[in-house]
């Protein structure tokens, strides 16, 4: 049987992190990863995080198994910090997943298990895994304008006219926020379009919420989930703690639908525990229970917030840094675009070739299509960035 096996497709952010990790430079610059760093290039474990586990340790008097769809207590403080307080209660379903992409694959077989013949539409481009999983599900696939690489924003006009088209009942997936890996995400305006244009289509919406907090702030990042929550009948919301609460390798994430009554919510919600079953029974429950503690203890809540607020802010001061130095050294606007993204990643305006330049001349390992990690970045390395962009031209 073994001999069968193929060697399957690298995946390219986690090659390039080993090709970091072989260069001999000691001015090289990482770049590529989808993992936050502080100003001293380490990925901290976050206050909350330390006090919740310590309670944690303190209190806790049982390992035995929590529910097939983890504890409702984790689903209902993440469902009220993605949608507010109050925001369809009734119509909400909820599993904990391992990770944000536990959420997607579940999401993706919960759509299988319900309306198997729907076509996928996903933004061009998307998080590299979004396709991987649907490929892997054998899920009809197609791809809908997003990215304007002359502006650096969104192709709303694009965008709205190929959601014009999707057939009823398709799913229509979206990034509430921060675009991975593009940074551009939809203004308020933009958001009511697409609301009104999935509900005269019919679609459902698959929202993946992996970086609430990152971009404006956790309200304003969840602005347009709420918006099509208000407006549309079925909604699929998939959701990552890895980021705002740093708990990467715990595996916590959720994967939450809305569904047009609370009866058809109850036959989701047993739908999506029979997913969980048949995956892996239980989903992991650590990391979830500390998000739990942490967001129903008023003060550690606002240290987290405290905390989470400060990586914001870190990331918006960077992007705008990085911006004005490029516009300052390749006396250009080319980047400007850099200061209106959001979030952990920006896509600059760069070809293949001079992205391999960046690698050889300067040790600068990116993605391969452009996007950088903004927060592999610091106040020292920023200019070092831009005259090595600038340099390109010589
Ligand atoms: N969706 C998007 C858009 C992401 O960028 C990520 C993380 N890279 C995820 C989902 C899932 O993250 P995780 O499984 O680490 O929670």
């Amino acid at each position: 049987m073994f001999e069968n096996l193929k060697p399957q497709p690298a995946d390219s952010i986690l090659s390039l992190m080993k090709a970091f990790r072989d260069d001999p430079r000691t001015e090289k610059l990482d770049l590529g990863v989808g993992v936050y760093r502080d100003a001293d290039g380490r990925t901290p474990v976050m206050r909350a995080v330390k006090a919740a586990e310590r309670r944690l340790w303190e209190e806790q008097d049982t390992k035995s198994y929590t529910a097939l769809g983890g504890d409702p207590a984790f689903a209902a403080a993440m469902g009220d910090l993605i949608l507010g307080e109050g925001l369809a209660t009734d119509r909400r379903s909820a599993i904990a997943t391992p990770g944000g992409t536990g959420a997607v694959r579940q999401a993706i077989e919960f759509i299988r298990t319900a309306r198997p013949e729907a076509r996928i539409w996903v933004p061009d481009p998307t998080w590299p895994n979004h396709l991987s999983i649907l490929a892997a599900t054998g899920r009809d696939v197609a791809h809908y304008r997003y990215f304007d690489a002359e502006t650096g924003g969104v192709d709303d006009a694009g965008m709205i006219a190929d959601l014009s088209a999707v057939a009823k009942g398709d799913v229509v997936l979206l990034h509430a926020c921060c675009h991975n890996p593009t940074g551009a995400d939809p203004d308020a305006e933009t958001w009511k379009r697409i609301a009104e244009t999935l509900g005269e289509r019919g679609a459902v919406p698959l929202l993946d919420i992996a970086y609430q907090g990152f971009g404006d702030g956790l309200d304003t990042d969840a602005a347009g989930v709420r918006l099509l929550v208000q407006t549309l009948p079925e909604l699929l919301i998939c959701a990552s703690c890895s980021k705002n609460f740093g708990l990467y390798r715990e595996r916590v994430g959720l994967l939450l639908t809305i569904a047009r009554d609370a009866d058809t919510a109850r036959m989701a919600q047993a739908t999506l525990e029979h997913l969980n079953r048949q995956a892996y029974s239980f989903p992991p429950d650590h990391g979830a229970r500390l998000v739990t503690i942490i967001l129903g203890d008023p003060a550690l809540r606002a240290d987290w917030q405290d905390e989470l607020e400060s990586m914001r802010t870190r990331m918006l001061d960077l992007r705008r840094q990085l911006a004005a130095e490029l516009r300052r050294e390749t006396n250009s606007e080319r980047f400007d675009a850099v200061a209106d993204h959001r979030g952990m990643f920006t896509r600059l305006r760069l070809s293949e070739d001079e992205i391999a330049t960046l690698r050889e001349r300067h040790g600068v390992y990116m993605v391969g299509d452009g996007r950088i990690n903004i927060a592999g970045l610091d106040t020292r390395t920023v200019p070092i960035l831009a005259r090595a962009i600038a340099s390109l031209g010589d």
